[in-house]
């Protein structure tokens, strides 16, 4: 997808700090921690959120899913932590490529919305 900032981390035209790679996923830190663990999850296919999410598509969430539960033991989050998934402008997603932010390593504010 051009002009697509996670495809172009997708693609090493932006430097990241990588997580975990797969085929399928790639897990790297975000640029501007809201938290002490702060984690983006996307799919390698250009997926532009969870709106876009459909019966063809939808498997590569579920090992997303089964990837963050590794990720998270890694990163120490043993206490707990948050997956978010923002859609949309009124969800505040800010980039148009499907992420889920895995946040830890801290008591995690309490309020959804
Ligand atoms: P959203 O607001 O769409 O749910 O989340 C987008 C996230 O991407 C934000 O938390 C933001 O800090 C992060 N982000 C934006 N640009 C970059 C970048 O160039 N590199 C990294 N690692 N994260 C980014
Ligand atoms: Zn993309």
């Amino acid at each position: 997808m051009e002009n697509c900032l996670f495809c172009k981390i997708i693609a090493g035209e932006i430097p990241s700090t990588k997580v975990y790679e797969d085929d399928k996923i790639l897990a790297f830190r975000d640029i501007n921690p809201q938290a002490p663990t702060h984690i983006l999850v996307i799919p390698k296919e250009h997926i532009a959120g969870a709106d876009e999410l459909n019966e063809n598509n939808s498997a590569v969430v579920a090992h997303i899913f089964a990837k963050i539960a590794e990720i998270a033991k890694q990163e120490g989050l043993s206490n707990g932590y948050r997956v978010v998934s923002n859609v949309g402008e009124d969800g505040g997603q800010t980039v148009r490529h499907l992420h889920f932010h895995i946040l830890g390593g801290k008591k995690l504010n309490t309020e959804m919305a």
